[in-house]
C-alpha cells in the first residue's frame, strides 16, 4: 500500500475503495464509493426502486467488508428476509469486481410505503430473515461465514450486530445508496478497530486508544447519505471533513469495476454434470436456456448444440 501524503488527489472520482488511516495511532478504515459501476448494475437489472436502493446499499456495503480479505478472494454479502424483497446478494473480489441481484415479490414492493422506502428500512423491506457474510480465499483455505439476524432499522445496523458477535472484525461502517441527475449512486465508509497492543503507533493507552476509538466511529456516523453518494465531493475530502482533527491520511485508491465471474465453461461444466432427464427437465420450447442472475448474460443449447457439448466432452484433448 503505498502511502499519499497529499489529501485531494482523488477528486472526482468514482468506483473505488480508498483506503485510509486516522493518526495518531492508526486506525484503519475504507471509503467506497460507486458511481457508473452500481448505475450499470442496477441499470441492466432495471428492479424497483425501492429493490434498487437496498442492493446498492448491499454492494457498498460488500465492498466495505471486502477490504478486509487477506489474501486473493471473494467476500459475499446475502440477506434472506420474509419481506417484500427476498434476496439481496452482492460479491466483491479482492480485485474489485462487483456484481450484484436481488429477488422480490413485485406486488409486496408496489404496496410499499414511500417512508419506509425513504429509511430503507430493512423490517418492513426486508422483514425477519438473516445476513450471511462469507469469505471465500480459495480451495486451500478455510470459507469462513458468519449470520446473525436481521435485527437492525438499517443494514448499517444489522451489519453492527454482526460485528458486535465477531472476533473476526470490530468496527463502524455507514452506507448510502440512491439515484441522481446521472444515475444511481452507493457509497460507504467504514471505521476499523485494530486489537489493541503496546506497540501501536504513537503507544497509546489502552484508554487512549478506546477514546480515539469512540471519536473516530462518532465522526463516522456523521457523516450524512449526501455526503456519501455526492460526486463533488471527492472521497478523500469527505475523510478531511470527518477526521482532520484527529489528522488522517488516504492510501492508494483501489479501482472498482462492473463484472461478472460467469463464462461458457462454467456454464457448461454444470450442464455435463446433469443427466439426461435433468436436461430435459429444464428445457423450454426444445431449448435449454442459461441465465446469469447477476448479470443476466444468457446462454441457449438446443438439442444440436447439446449434442455438440456431449461429443466435445467425450473426446480426448476436450
Ligand atoms: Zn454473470
Amino acid at each position: 500500500m503505498r502511502e499519499r501524503e497529499a489529501l485531494f488527489e482523488n477528486t472526482g472520482r468514482d468506483d473505488i475503495i480508498l483506503p485510509f488511516q486516522i493518526d495518531p495511532y492508526g486506525l484503519r478504515g475504507r471509503v467506497v464509493r460507486l458511481g457508473s459501476v452500481i448505475d450499470g448494475i442496477l441499470g441492466r437489472h432495471a428492479y424497483p426502486e425501492a429493490v434498487s436502493v437496498m442492493l446498492g446499499e448491499t454492494a457498498a456495503l460488500a465492498a466495505c467488508l471486502a477490504g478486509s480479505l487477506k489474501y486473493e478472494g471473494v467476500f459475499t454479502l446475502q440477506t434472506k428476509g420474509d419481506g417484500p424483497i427476498g434476496v439481496l446478494m452482492a460479491d466483491v473480489t479482492t480485485a474489485g469486481a462487483v456484481r450484484a441481484y436481488a429477488t422480490f415479490d413485485a406486488d409486496r414492493v408496489a404496496q410499499l410505503d414511500p417512508a419506509d422506502v425513504a429509511a430503507r428500512s430493512v423490517p418492513r423491506l426486508l422483514g425477519g430473515g438473516y445476513i450471511a457474510f462469507t469469505v471465500d480465499q480459495g480451495a486451500n483455505t478455510d470459507r469462513y461465514q458468519g449470520i446473525v439476524e436481521l435485527s437492525g432499522r438499517t443494514l448499517s445496523e444489522c451489519t453492527h450486530a454482526y460485528f458486535q458477535q465477531s472476533e473476526q472484525l470490530d468496527a463502524g461502517v455507514l452506507i448510502a445508496a440512491g439515484r441522481r441527475d446521472d444515475g444511481w449512486r452507493a457509497g460507504g465508509i467504514m471505521v476499523q478497530r485494530l486489537p489493541y497492543s503496546r506497540d501501536l503507533p504513537g503507544r497509546p493507552s489502552e484508554d487512549e486508544y478506546d477514546d480515539l476509538w469512540r471519536t473516530a466511529v462518532t465522526l463516522m456516523s456523521s457523516a450524512r447519505a449526501q455526503e456519501l453518494l455526492a460526486a463533488d465531493l471527492a472521497p478523500d475530502q469527505l475523510l478531511y471533513r470527518l477526521f482532520h482533527q484527529e489528522g488522517v491520511r488516504a492510501y492508494e485508491a483501489q479501482p472498482m469495476t462492473d463484472s461478472c465471474r460467469c463464462s461458457r465453461e462454467r456454464v457448461e461444466r454444470v450442464l455435463l454434470s446433469l443427466n439426461q432427464d435433468e436436461i430435459e427437465d429444464m428445457k423450454v420450447d426444445g431449448a435449454l436456456i442459461v441465465n446469469c442472475e447477476f448479470c443476466k448474460r444468457e446462454w441457449r443449447y438446443d438439442d444440436e448444440a447439446l449434442e455438440a457439448l456431449r461429443k466435445s466432452a467425450a473426446s480426448p484433448g476436450f
